[in-house]
């Protein structure tokens, strides 16, 4: 029923693992596909969107919006946002080879293979479910560092196939695109694409009407605007062929925020995709802050154990301890409010901190990369004050270190006295908060979709036009 190939081809350095062989009828098929770009040109969305739009011309139906599932952000070898992508598709088995072909065309074509750095893969499943143990790869793809050898081993045991190209490390993004089926919650983005010459220019975009779309719709999208610096941030930087991203709760959301948006240079196509961002997918729970990793983000419970200290350029730094461990915190400049918070905790007050494990250094132990804490309670803070003049009730003045006090109303000495803490009130309060919308990760739940989560399987159906090739 299957066969095992590996072989190499002289360029591309590609292997085929447990290609199945022809069935006849209507077949599912998961193709999942990562690290197509690099930091100078491309994008893996743009590459989906052009496939959506080859595999609509082959004739197939699509099962669900594309996949577009961010993985661990913390992977040091990812070159932006650790995206990877998926397509779900049903297909009459004469197409396969035709489809199959026209992916790997496709992305050959649109990958900066030339690039050190850039290694895609493509995962192709022909199922009907997603097996259990590929949505595990995902959910660990999402939280730690797995390694191509476990990738392989599920190609392998499900009949998958795999192609990779120079390190083949792309085939770990792709298997776990296909694996990620947003059981726990998901959101959506509808992403518009400049055309050619405009490429490496500023984006040019009304950013009045940003803001306009914004209001009208909250809070059904979200990072739209960072409202600490008044500044837009659905346009991102850099040379890839992303013109703007709305991310919202419903694909008719985002396709109304598109409608809204108002571009001043050409779309040349844009794509509505199911995704994990805005779930907080990428952090574990860990009962005691001995269980932190480097590598992963984690959210944990502990007792402020050091001052908060600014430290060059504007970070904060304190640290923390539960009975297993203590490790550092920052709040770096960015984070913008969090790092104002930050600067208010005292030793005592009961947290618990969400970010990513830094690996320690020689002179600094493991450090958690602040996205949000939840101040759940604040120890006591008090002042020393002296006493008060036990006839008049006066505050009584000191007479020096060591020397007693004196009322300067009654004129009453009294060399026995105390100092005496008085509870200060704090002006920090109890509850969440989340670093600046311009330094949130892309998988970071911001405070606008808290109680806007989605639980269970996906049940939205492809709205008529999800995307297009012509402006909005
Ligand atoms: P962009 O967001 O611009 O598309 P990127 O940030 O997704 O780019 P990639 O170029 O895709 O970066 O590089 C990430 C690489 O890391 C991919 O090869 C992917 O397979 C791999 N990778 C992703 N998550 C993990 C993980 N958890 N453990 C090991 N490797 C991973």
């Amino acid at each position: 029923m299957f066969s095992l190939t590996i072989f190499l081809a002289p360029k591309l350095n590609i292997y085929v693992l447990g290609k199945k062989l022809a069935q006849s009828g209507k077949r599912q098929m998961h193709i999942g596909f990562d690290d197509t770009d690099s930091t100078k040109q491309g994008c893996t969305t743009y590459v989906a969107a052009l496939l959506i739009e080859e595999l609509e011309k082959l004739g197939v139906t699509f099962l669900d919006y594309p996949s577009l599932v961010r993985l661990n952000p913390n992977v040091p070898w990812k070159t932006r946002g650790n995206g990877a992508l998926c397509l779900r598709i049903e297909y009459p088995q004469e197409l396969e080879a035709k489809i199959k072909e026209t992916t790997e065309d496709l992305v050959e074509a649109h990958s900066d293979i030339d690039w050190k750095g850039t290694d895609p893969g493509i995962v192709f499943l022909c199922s009907n479910e997603i097996p259990q143990e590929i949505t595990a790869f995902a959910k660990k793809a999402e939280t730690t560092v797995v390694t191509l050898k476990e990738a392989l081993k599920l190609i392998c045991k499900f009949h998958a196939e795999a192609f990779g190209y120079n390190t083949q490390r792309g085939i770990i993004g792709a298997l776990a695109a296909i694996g990620e089926t947003f059981n726990e919650d998901y959101t959506f983005e509808a992403i518009a694409y400049r055309t050619p010459e405009n490429l490496g220019t500023k984006r040019r975009v009304n950013e009045e009407s940003i803001f306009q779309m914004d209001h009208a719709l909250k809070p059904y999208t979200f990072n739209n605007v960072d409202s600490e610096t008044g500044r837009v941030v659905i346009t991102p930087r850099g040379p890839d062929p992303i013109l703007f991203g709305i991310r919202g709760e419903t694909p008719e959301t985002v396709k109304k925020a598109l409608a809204l948006v108002k571009p001043l240079e050409p779309v040349e196509r844009w794509v509505i995709f199911r995704s994990n961002q805005g779930t907080d997918m990428h952090l574990s729970h860990i009962k005691t802050l001995s269980e932190a990793q480097p590598y992963s983000s984690i959210v944990a419970k502990a007792t402020v154990s050091r001052q908060p200290e600014i430290v060059p350029v504007r970070h904060v730094i304190f640290a923390v301890k539960d009975q297993t461990a203590e490790v550092d915190c920052a709040a770096f400049e960015p984070t913008g409010e969090l790092r104002k918070i930050a600067r208010q905790l005292v030793v005592g007050d009961e947290i618990q901190v969400y970010g990513a494990a830094r690996k320690p250094h020689a002179d600094k132990p493991l450090t958690v990369n602040l996205e949000k804490i939840n101040v759940l309670k604040l120890a006591e803070q008090t002042q020393k004050q002296n006493p008060v003049c036990p006839n008049c009730g006066r505050r009584l003045k000191s007479m020096g270190k060591n020397q007693g006090f004196r009322c300067e109303k009654c004129k009453t000495k009294f060399k026995d006295l105390q100092k005496t803490a008085v509870a200060q009130e704090r002006s920090l309060k109890t509850g969440l908060y989340v670093t600046s919308t311009r330094s949130q990760r892309h998988l970071t739940k911001p405070l606008r979709r808290y109680g806007l989560e989605k639980h269970g399987k996906p049940t939205e159906k492809l709205v008529a036009e999800w995307h297009s090739d012509a402006s909005v």
